[in-house]
């Protein structure tokens, strides 16, 4: 097997697509760690160009792009006087992706990072998968093209990364299940009768993470598992029943793989994203540095219960997409990037996402999409539908 990182002999270049945010944060934090394995190319953000360049220049990356445009002149003044390319527009961000190198780290929110994602996938090299969002919508996609260049996808999502550790590719057939583990988020334990008055800013302070806001409502709701689910199956190639939820929520235990000999190996690890990009971008070797430490003698207790579907019906969503097709996972993710987005800017309901999803999800079709085109043809075509359903609520 190939060794990646090899004690420093060869730096290894790396894109941070979406660098600026919470995973972005944690990938730079880890190259900061471990600096004279690598080297960054390009970064990218949205909108915040001050910060972009900041980290541009503080890492001494080659290539700067801003997905705004109306941004780039804030990016171009604060790298005047650099050797630092830059560029804006979404254009800009996947002509990004087919500059050479060693890793990217695909950290852009939602749909997104799907043009991209698919456009690095072309080189051959490894992706290092944060963006869950493109591997719903375009699973079967992404995988025939690493398939066909030959990259390599290597999970970054905490309880996938968990799972790609545990699972034995020899043993793929004695694999019974995988389990991926659910904090519950913010709203667990609250009485049913008052996750209707929840407010954004309850929503957003998760117990155990800190993340972006898309993905923080995502685990209000659970639908980040739900996301989750659909990402698994896509990754590790697993029917949906051999795919299991249960809610822990210490968040220790990322994730657990079953074997029909009765061993079940868990993950486990301190609720810290850099763990698991440590992880990915060294594998198969492993770092010096990378998340904190478990300290487990300090650890009272660990519980694993199955999750409240009553309460929160959205994993039981992603089932049902996934025995549907692409179309239905698309407009599983398509209904929540829009709820989410209404709920952030204060104009939907926190209930009211998952219902969106839910009657988003009866009117999904079952075509056959052949590209990333059309994965995002189909997302507008959710996302409008998302809307009329949640305006008659
Ligand atoms: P953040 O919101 O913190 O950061 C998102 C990043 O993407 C920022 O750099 C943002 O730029 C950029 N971005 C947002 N929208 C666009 C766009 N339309 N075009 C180009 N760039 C864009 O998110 P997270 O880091 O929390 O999450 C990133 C991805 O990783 C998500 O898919 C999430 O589900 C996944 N993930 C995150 C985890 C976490 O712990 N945070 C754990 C597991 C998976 P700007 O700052 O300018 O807005």
């Amino acid at each position: 097997m190939l060794l990646l990182v090899d004690t420093g002999s060869h730096v290894k270049t790396l894109h941070i697509f979406g660098a600026t945010g919470s995973i972005g944060s944690s990938t730079l934090a880890v190259v900061t760690k471990n600096k004279n394995l690598f080297s960054l190319e390009t970064v990218t953000a949205n909108s915040n160009a001050e910060k972009l360049a900041q980290i541009a220049i503080e890492y001494k990356a080659k290539h700067a792009v801003i997905a705004d445009e109306k941004q780039f002149d804030v990016l171009k003044k604060a790298l005047s006087g650099t050797n630092i390319t830059y560029a804006a527009g979404r254009a800009a961000i996947k002509e990004a992706a087919s500059r050479p190198a060693d890793m990217m780290m695909a950290a852009i929110t939602g749909i997104a990072g799907l043009p991209s994602v698919y456009e690095y996938l072309k080189q051959g090299k490894r992706l290092l998968l944060a963006n869950k969002e493109s591997m719903v919508t375009a699973g079967d996609l992404m995988k025939r093209r690493a398939r066909e260049s030959g990259a390599e996808i290597i999970p970054v999502d905490s309880e996938h990364n968990g799972v790609f550790q545990c699972f034995e590719e020899q043993n793929r057939d004695k694999v019974s299940r995988i389990i991926l583990t659910a904090s519950g988020g913010p709203f667990y334990e609250t009485p049913a009768n008052e996750l209707q008055n929840v407010t954004v800013e309850q929503a957003l302070k998760h117990p155990n993470w800190s993340m972006g806001a898309k993905i923080s409502v995502d685990s209000a709701t659970m639908m980040n598992k739900a996301l989750e689910v659909i990402e698994a199956a896509y990754l590790f190639d697993l029917p949906p029943a051999q795919v299991d939820v249960l809610v822990h929520r210490q968040s220790i235990i990322h994730a657990l793989v079953e074997y029909n000999d009765g061993s079940l190996l868990a993950h486990m690890g301190m609720p810290d994203m850099q763990t698991a990009i440590a992880h990915a971008m060294a594998y198969p070797a492993r770092l010096n540095e990378g998340g904190k430490r478990i300290d487990i003698t300090a650890l009272a207790k660990l519980t694993l219960v199955p999750p409240d579907t009553l309460r929160f019906p959205s994993v039981k969503l992603a089932y049902h997409a996934l025995g549907q097709g692409s179309e239905a996972c698309i407009a599983l993710n398509a209904a929540n990037e829009a709820a989410v987005g209404a709920f952030l800017q204060k104009t939907l309901s926190f209930q009211a996402i998952t219902r969106t999803v839910e009657k988003t999800l009866e009117k999904a079709d079952n075509h056959a999409i052949c590209s990333p085109d059309e994965v995002l043809d189909y997302h507008h075509h959710y996302e409008k539908k998302a809307q009329e359903i949640w305006k008659s609520f």
